[in-house]
């Protein structure tokens, strides 16, 4: 019989539990005796759906109450210096990592690969000592067995957990530290193998990343060595993409199971039969789409499913997702005010373990068993094809058309400048923000109010525009060069204007982990992109209307858009990224006419959106441009197009960067002393730059001394006639207060540095 695997399930729980719980006791509302009693009936909660639902491989220690890494690295104790005052292996101990203390920053936090997931940046010492501490994948092993589920306790692999890591101290690279870590894992199998585990699961995600040949031998090396100890059998798990030229040596690890992603790597299986396959290892194959929404095309599944029994033989085939369903929300039976015929096109976690489970009915049974409910997937996914709803023969014109534009602006960027100077007469270092102001309890409780209908929409939108105006006049009397009107009606950028645009639906209870407690609630992308009326032009004139100075138009770019959304999976990203742009246009072009002169549109998402691979980079940044260009070109030179991204590595995209052609981008600086910078010095950057001038993720307010001197510092870097001067983005997280303090102190630094130069 065929096995069905789960690799991994959502923590969070259908109704986030598991934020409620940790964030009740983070507030000292709950003592520890709960929370651990909760997360042990939410872990219960968690196998027996998955039990019920017909899984057979089900995994423990996939749970977490905060990250996976960041419990791998506490089980082999690689605890920083700054947190050994806390009890060792506490839970104050392991929350100080993630969240950090009064007095020890928390790890660094960074995206799980290609994901929206933040992992914790586990930091080693040159000299590392890995030891076994708290047996946590071993316990919830005997906790699941206890109630009577069998579970394969998952670990992230040796190798994707140095890859992952960062050496302090010492220029060193983390994979060196493989021969001390090796003998702790081996020690973490013997005491799983003692425990009578049969199997477990290796996580190496990094396997489908380019690698050096030195690491290709690192994964021979650390498993031929792992496969010496007296263990369990272990299944090498790898997802994210095809294995590409890392297939030979995946193949070649002595261990008894391998899982590939076939979503992503869909002739994956083509290259293991010309390797061939190693006789009597257990071939998992990931046919349901771990990462999207949308119901499988079993029969495609069900082809590689037979491909994949023709290689390694019924017995030792797996039916699973692409990769742990920990990145899809729990369950779409819960979105019960979601138009049907939609909902009827979606699977969340809980619907992807049916789709495996009738694989492998069919698998097991026979085709024919399962015919009825094959046809029945048929037919549905001809209907979605079909559906009216998604294709719209006018966006599809509007997009033929614009593949003749010229997504040129009108002059190069130095007549522009010229031109808008004219226009506005900006002093040099002109001071401006990033667009949110302040989202404080107020506005909050304005919008649910208005969302309950307690508030009609004249009121909310009396009220929003009160608070518009009240910081139009602060802004001036701040002494700011150019404002916002603060996006005091979004609640979040991509949402706000999803829910306006055609081919977007929204979820209730579509959550899905994105740090710790924290969930992000994606939109889903089921359609054609259009604009059926203006989106911001009346907040922005509003805005203008009451000040002489100004003020840009804030507008989130077509990348971010996309990729801050669960996507379709029948056309190419690259094309619903073109009708989002489309659609940008459009709203550019309504915001320029009505008179605004200044218009921002934000891609804090574009570094994030490259491919895994390098050799896919250019063909992504290629499309990636083009999008922000078909959004931004359409304006007179006199229009000044703004554009902001946030803290990233610039140095390899700059060439895109610079096509981008934004008049001004800024970027969140401030934590790198303007290190940042460089990227756009070495690149000689021709376009203006606002690096943020003070980090906004604390109440602290900067000192004017401090942000002259950051200021000085990014002169030597970029000719000050590019320069403007800004906070980094995010200011709606922060209180009013400082937030009024900390512009003063900014506009005051402007001016000092002018006086100096
Ligand atoms: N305009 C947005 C803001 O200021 C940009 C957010 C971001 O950088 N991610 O909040
Ligand atoms: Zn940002």
């Amino acid at each position: 019989m065929a096995i069905t695997a789960s690799i991994g399930f959502p923590r969070m729980g259908p109704r986030r539990e598991l934020k409620r719980m940790v964030e009740q006791f983070w507030q000292g509302k709950i003592e520890e005796d709960e929370l651990m009693a909760r997360a042990a009936e939410l872990r219960r909660l968690r196998w027996q759906v998955q039990k019920d639902h017909g899984v057979t491989w089900m995994v423990a220690n996939d749970f977490s109450f905060y990250d996976h890494v960041l419990d791998a690295a506490c089980l082999f104790q690689v605890v920083p210096d700054r947190f050994q005052g806390l009890a060792a292996n506490s839970l104050q101990q392991y929350f100080a990592m993630a969240r950090g203390t009064q007095d020890a920053t928390a790890l660094e936090m960074t995206k799980w690969f290609d994901t929206n997931y933040h992992y914790l940046v586990p930091e080693l010492k040159p000299d590392q000592v890995f030891t076994l501490g708290v047996n946590k994948p071993l316990n919830e092993y005997l906790e699941a067995k206890a109630l009577g589920f069998d579970t394969v306790p998952q670990l992230i692999g040796p190798i994707t957990f140095l890859k992952l890591s960062k050496v302090v101290g010492a220029k060193a690279d983390a994979l060196a530290l493989l021969p001390s870590l090796i003998p702790a894992y081996q020690a973490w199998l013997a005491s799983l193998h003692e425990a009578g585990v049969a199997w477990v699961q290796l996580d190496e995600p990094a396997l489908v990343l380019d690698l050096s040949d030195a690491e290709r031998q690192a994964f021979v090396d650390a498993y031929a060595a792992l496969a010496k100890a007296d263990r369990p059998n272990i299944l090498v798990a790898t997802y994210f993409g095809s294995l590409g030229d890392n297939l030979a040596t995946a193949l070649e690890l002595p261990v008894e199971g391998l899982h590939l992603d076939l979503v992503r790597g869909s002739d994956a299986l083509r290259h293991v039969h010309a390797l061939g396959w190693p006789k009597g290892r257990r071939l998992s194959l990931g046919v349901i789409d771990g990462r999207n929404v949308w119901r499988a095309d079993l029969d495609t599944a069900f082809a590689h499913l037979e491909q994949g029994v023709h290689l390694a033989g019924a017995e030792h085939v797996m039916v699973a997702p692409s990769c742990s369903l920990l990145h899809v929300p729990w369950d779409v039976e819960l979105e019960t005010d979601m138009d049907p015929e939609i909902r009827s096109w979606l699977a969340f976690a809980l619907q992807k373990l049916d789709e495996m489970e009738l694989l492998r009915r069919a698998l097991d049974e026979g085709r024919q068993a399962c015919e009825a409910e094959l046809e029945a997937n048929r037919s549905l996914l001809a209907s979605r094809r079909g559906s009216a709803r998604l294709n719209r023969e006018d966006v599809r014109a509007r997009l033929e058309d614009a593949k003749t534009w010229d997504l040129n602006r009108q002059s190069p960027h130095a007549v522009r400048k010229e031109k808008q100077q004219a226009r506005f007469n900006l002093p040099l270092l002109p001071t401006t923000t990033i667009g949110s102001f302040p989202q404080t309890q107020a506005v909050r409780d304005a919008r649910a109010k208005w969302r309950k209908g307690e508030w009609s929409a004249d009121q909310y939108e009396a009220y929003l525009r009160g608070e518009i105006k009240r910081w139009i006049d602060l802004q001036e009397e701040i002494g700011l060069d150019v404002l916002v009107h603060g996006e005091f009606e979004r609640t979040d950028m991509v949402e706000y204007f999803g829910e306006m645009l055609d081919g977007f639906v929204f979820t209730k209870h579509g959550w899905v982990q994105s740090y710790g407690s924290r969930c992000v609630k994606p939109p889903i992308i089921f359609g054609d992109v259009a604009r059926p009326e203006a989106m911001t032009v009346r907040w922005s004139t509003y805005a203008q209307s009451l000040t002489d100075k100004p003020v840009k138009g804030m507008l989130t770019g077509p990348v971010t858009i996309l990729q801050w959304s669960f996507v379709r999976d029948d056309i190419p990203r690259a094309e619903t990224c073109r009708q989002i742009a489309l659609a940008i246009r459009d709203e550019v072009l309504d915001l320029e006419a009505a008179g605004i002169g200044m218009i921002q549109i934000d891609e804090p998402a574009l570094r994030e959106g490259l491919p895994l691979r390098r050799a896919e980079w250019q063909a992504y940044l290629d499309w990636a441009v083009e999008c922000f260009r078909i959004a931004s070109s359409g304006v007179r030179d006199e229009t000044q197009i703004h554009t902001h991204m946030c803290y990233a590595e610039f140095h390899d995209i700059m060439p895109a960067i610079q096509a981008m052609d934004a008049d001004v981008i800024s970027i969140e600086t401030s934590r790198s002393h303007m290190e940042l910078l460089r990227a756009f010095e070495d690149f000689r950057y021709e376009n203006d730059i606002g690096p943020g001038v003070y980090d906004i993720h604390s109440p602290r307010v900067p000192s004017v001394e401090e942000m002259v001197q950051l200021l000085r510092r990014a002169a030597e870097v970029i000719r000050p006639e590019q320069l403007w001067v800004n906070p980094d983005c995010g200011l709606k997280t922060r209180g009013e207060p400082e937030t009024v303090a900390a512009l003063r102190n900014m506009v005051s630094a402007a001016q000092e540095m002018r006086a100096s130069l």
